[in-house]
């Protein structure tokens, strides 16, 4: 039994449930929620046969089709009320080989991989000059001819940091590194990893083209290798750079959100949504993005499950479709459910990993924020600390956050986070059981709370706009 743990039994009695005709306390059945999470061990279980059985899948990849099959099967056998499933159409990007090579003035291989979705390089690859810039604002002040017909090097760097911040900042150079470049006549981009650590493996993400400007290669190189381009530019000599990459697109696919409920027993139409995506990059085995997610949310909807008496909302448990190559599963729900999204209580998504919980943040109605205090009292014993009603929601939210659902934020730390994001390094063994327990026992905690209590989160539609918003 771990410290965490350990305090939590000691300082709380255990709480039994009163059953009888009356609704059991809230505060006593999310406690209980809460203590039974840290126990969880099918969190760690369901990943690691995720991880091991079905490896990574990106949209419209076998292990796509292979990922939504296994979340039916796992979630049919967790005693769920309905397990279904609702089409959505993905875009199918094939990665294909890459290969790059430093050709002047000190020949060496590189590693690098292809972002996601870039185009492939034409027979024979691409052989030019390389024009080296520090971040996306230098490259807007260079001249067109310093650019033109070469290869650009984006070398920003990302800053660890325990929210994510660094990545927020730094992914910008990813998303729209290439097509800045290719406005100004570029016939490649090369960026520095988008991640922390020095090992020698690359981050792959996506990225986004413009149609004004033609879509060009695209890649980014593992941070030692970035290091050494840069080094090479910082002699001063000319360099050039050779790349090949084999990445290219097949005909759209059929993928979909995989969804199981606990039905709501006094308002069955009204949501809690608990949210995290199926799909990964197809580098590693997406055990942290976002398997993790996946596992976390899975686990902490069966908890809520298995109490003897429903909670009075629906738990609804989304496995989304396609995030990391432009949220297709988070736009196609918002689309089917439009209708429903004014009845959604509270979103919620675990989309940064699976290490410890520290921050909770909400996004809802203000009067209802005497209701949230009660919450985050709760689930401080976890370590979790309240911050406010400043949520994001995660990248599946964002769809939702345009129609005002109200949504909670629990926040991972990240600080290792970025170590293995988005590359073959992102594999099971890279997860702290303790700490994925510990997630399951926050959502566990704030989903059946926010199931339960009477008072509605959902903003009032005449009501005027609250401060700060
Ligand atoms: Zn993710
Ligand atoms: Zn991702």
């Amino acid at each position: 039994m771990n410290a965490l743990r350990a305090a939590i039994a000691c300082g709380l009695a255990f709480a039994s449930l009163s059953l009888g005709d009356e609704a059991p306390k809230l505060d006593e059945v999310v406690v209980e929620l809460r203590d039974r999470g840290l126990e969880d061990d099918l969190a760690y279980e369901l990943l690691r046969s995720l991880t091991v059985e079905v490896g990574h899948r990106l949209a419209g990849s076998p292990g796509d089709r292979a990922a939504v099959a296994w979340a039916v099967r796992r979630l049919e056998a967790l005693g769920f009320d309905e397990v279904r499933t609702e089409p959505v159409t993905v875009p199918h990007w094939v990665r294909g080989t890459a290969l790059g090579r430093i050709l002047e003035p000190y020949p060496q291989e590189t590693v690098l991989l292809a972002l996601g979705g870039s185009v492939g390089t034409p027979e024979g690859g691409i052989t030019a000059e390389v024009v080296g810039v520090p971040d996306l604002e230098a490259l807007a002040e260079l001249p067109e001819q310093r650019v033109r017909g070469k290869i650009v090097f984006i070398n920003r760097p990302t800053e660890r940091t325990r929210t994510g911040r660094g990545y927020g900042e730094a992914g910008v150079v990813r998303r729209n590194g290439p097509a800045a470049a290719a406005a100004k006549g570029a016939l490649a981009v090369l960026i520095r990893s988008i991640g922390t650590g020095n090992q020698r493996f690359a981050h792959t993400g996506a990225t986004r083209y413009q149609d004004e400007v033609p879509k060009i290669p695209a890649a980014a190189l593992a941070i030692p290798d970035a290091d050494i381009l840069a080094a090479q530019l910082d002699s001063g000599k000319k360099v050039r750079f050779h790349l090949e990459l084999g990445s290219h697109y097949r005909p759209d696919a059929q993928s979909a959100n995989v969804i199981a409920e606990v039905r709501g027993r006094e308002r069955p139409d009204e949501i809690v949504l608990l949210g995290a995506h199926l799909d990964s990059w197809d580098v590693g085995t997406g055990a942290h993005d976002d398997g993790a997610g996946c596992a976390t949310v899975m686990s902490a909807a069966r908890l809520i499950a298995e109490l003897p008496t429903a909670p009075r909302r629906t738990v609804r448990v989304v496995l989304f479709a396609n995030e990391e190559f432009g949220l297709s599963g988070a736009r196609e729900y918002a689309e089917v459910h439009a209708g429903a999204l004014p009845s959604h209580q509270l979103a919620l998504e675990s989309d940064l990993g699976g290490d410890w919980v520290w921050a909770f943040a909400t996004r809802v109605d203000p009067r209802a924020l005497a209701e949230v205090e009660r919450i985050a009292g709760l689930i401080a014993p976890l370590g979790i600390e309240w911050l406010g009603n400043e949520a994001r929601g995660g990248a599946d939210l964002i769809p939702m956050r345009a129609a005002d659902v109200p949504m909670a934020d629990l926040r991972q730390d990240a600080i290792r986070y970025f170590d293995y994001h988005h590359t073959i390094d992102d594999t099971f063994d890279k997860i702290d059981p303790e700490a994925l327990a510990q997630n399951v026992a926050a959502y566990a905690a704030v989903a059946y709370w926010a199931a339960e209590t009477p008072v509605s989160f959902v903003p009032a539609p005449a009501r005027e706009p609250p401060p700060g918003r």
